[in-house]
């Protein structure tokens, strides 16, 4: 009897025809090929943090989490080749080793890199864009099995493989514009509301990182584990870069810290319990996004104690990237799991349909074949690559076909 498989987030649960876990790479091309050349249905899971069906397969489901490391480094260019099942977390001392770190991460690193990259996982910095924009290459089995070498000297096919919500086929190995090795020193602090919106330029220019999370009620930062910060206030997350000699024997304590920066960057938020929205609208619009959604949920959702978190992005290029095209600002807001938030979300997707939004891959959304087509422009190139690669629709599910029809 095969097992079922289930997210983070318990909203998303499915039983595979198989699960598989290769052990090798050969294997995983042998097997996953028999299962395609078969007719076969296929998908991955990575570490399981989307809250979408995103993962979802009646088919085989792979899981890459043993074909993990870095493969190569190439100092002179400030570029790594790394396994697809490979954890952020555990790419962070090899890099560091070989005197490279990733220019910026999310709050959490537990993810895997392939799926961080499937799905455009970025961090805050209006100088850094998403995972996914960092991505130089890609070797995936394509829908016939075979093995494809993505890079620039395909630039349709790596635009289209930065962020393909696993479209495109299976990813096995991925190639990472790196930066060389730096530290963070932790400056986060709660400050009022009206404070941030004063600060905002200077706190944008000042920091490496800058975000922050809103919190209308005095309830609300405990939902992400965020400490005590009272309604109408934020916990501001600033990080400054430090070279790596500045870095001291012991990092400090929590908010405080000062380390290499792939220890900094994940944050208490890993302990907390939800269902996330995340939108991303033109950062030229940040501050009416922010009043717009303020308003929204005060005047007419006063009882969801969701925090706002607010983060900044470069803008890129890949097709079915979030940022693409504009720099962005992204907004965020989950349900309290097992209540009834979906009217909430919904009403946060109407109000920020006006701001040109386009959602996070891995979190909640309501996208649909017209509005998908909207805030994607380049949606035709994306799938042009994608039935080069996947002509007979085997690496796609219910719930992406439904959005390309
Ligand atoms: C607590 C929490 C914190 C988060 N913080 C952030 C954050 O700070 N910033 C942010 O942007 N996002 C954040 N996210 C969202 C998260 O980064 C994304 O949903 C990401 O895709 C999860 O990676 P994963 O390894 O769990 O992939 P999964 O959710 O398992 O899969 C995501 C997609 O990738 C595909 N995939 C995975 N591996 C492969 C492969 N080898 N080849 C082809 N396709 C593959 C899957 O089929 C699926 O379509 C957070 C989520 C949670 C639950």
């Amino acid at each position: 009897m095969p097992s079922s498989w289930t997210n983070w987030g318990r909203n998303q649960r499915f039983t595979p025809a198989a699960i598989f876990r290769p052990l090798t790479e050969d294997d995983a091309i042998a097997r996953i090929g028999e299962a395609l050349r078969a007719g076969q249905r296929v998908r991955v899971a990575g570490s399981g943090h989307s809250f979408t069906p995103v993962v979802e397969t009646d088919g085989l489901l792979v899981d890459l989490s043993a074909l993990t490391g870095v493969i190569s480094v190439d100092a002179a260019q400030r570029q790594a080749v790394v396994r697809a099942g490979s954890t952020i977390a555990s790419l962070g001392e090899p890099l560091w080793n070989a005197g490279l770190s990733i220019a910026n991460q999310g709050d959490v690193d537990v993810q895997s890199i392939a799926g961080a990259v499937a799905t455009g996982t970025k961090g805050s910095g209006l100088a850094f864009g998403s995972l996914s924009s960092a991505v130089t290459s890609m070797r995936l089995i394509d829908g016939r099995g075979e093995v494809v070498d993505i890079d620039a000297s395909d630039p349709e096919a790596l635009a289209a493989a930065q962020v393909s919500v696993g479209m495109l086929g299976v990813a096995l190995r991925i190639g990472l514009q790196l930066v060389p090795a730096y530290g963070l020193r932790e400056e986060n602090c709660a400050l009022p509301m009206a404070e941030v919106f004063e600060r905002w330029d200077d706190l944008l220019r000042d920091y490496r990182h800058f975000s922050f999370w809103w919190m209308p009620t005095d309830r609300s930062a405990a939902m992400y584990a965020l400490g005590d910060v009272p309604a109408d206030h934020c916990f501001v997350k600033l990080l400054r870069e430090v070279p790596p000699e500045a870095i001291p024997a012991r990092p400090g304590p929590l908010n405080a810290r000062t380390d290499r920066a792939y220890r900094i960057y994940p944050d208490g938020t890993t302990d907390a319990e939800f269902h996330e929205l995340e939108y991303m609208v033109p950062a030229s619009r940040a501050r009416e996004a922010v009043l717009a959604l303020q308003s929204l949920m005060l005047t007419r959702f006063p009882h969801e104690i969701s925090p706002l978190q607010v983060r900044w992005q470069k803008g890129d290029s890949a097709f079915l990237s979030a940022q693409s095209g504009r720099d962005s600002v992204s907004l965020s807001v989950s349900g309290v799991i097992g209540e009834a938030y979906e009217p909430f979300l919904r009403a946060v997707d109407t109000l920020l349909a006006e701001f040109d939004a386009r959602p996070h891959w891995g979190k909640l959304h309501f996208l649909t074949p017209e509005s998908f087509r909207r805030a994607y422009p380049d949606a035709a190139r994306f799938e042009a690559v994608r039935r080069r690669f996947d002509p007979e629709d085997r690496f796609l599910n219910s719930h992406l076909k439904a959005l390309l029809a």
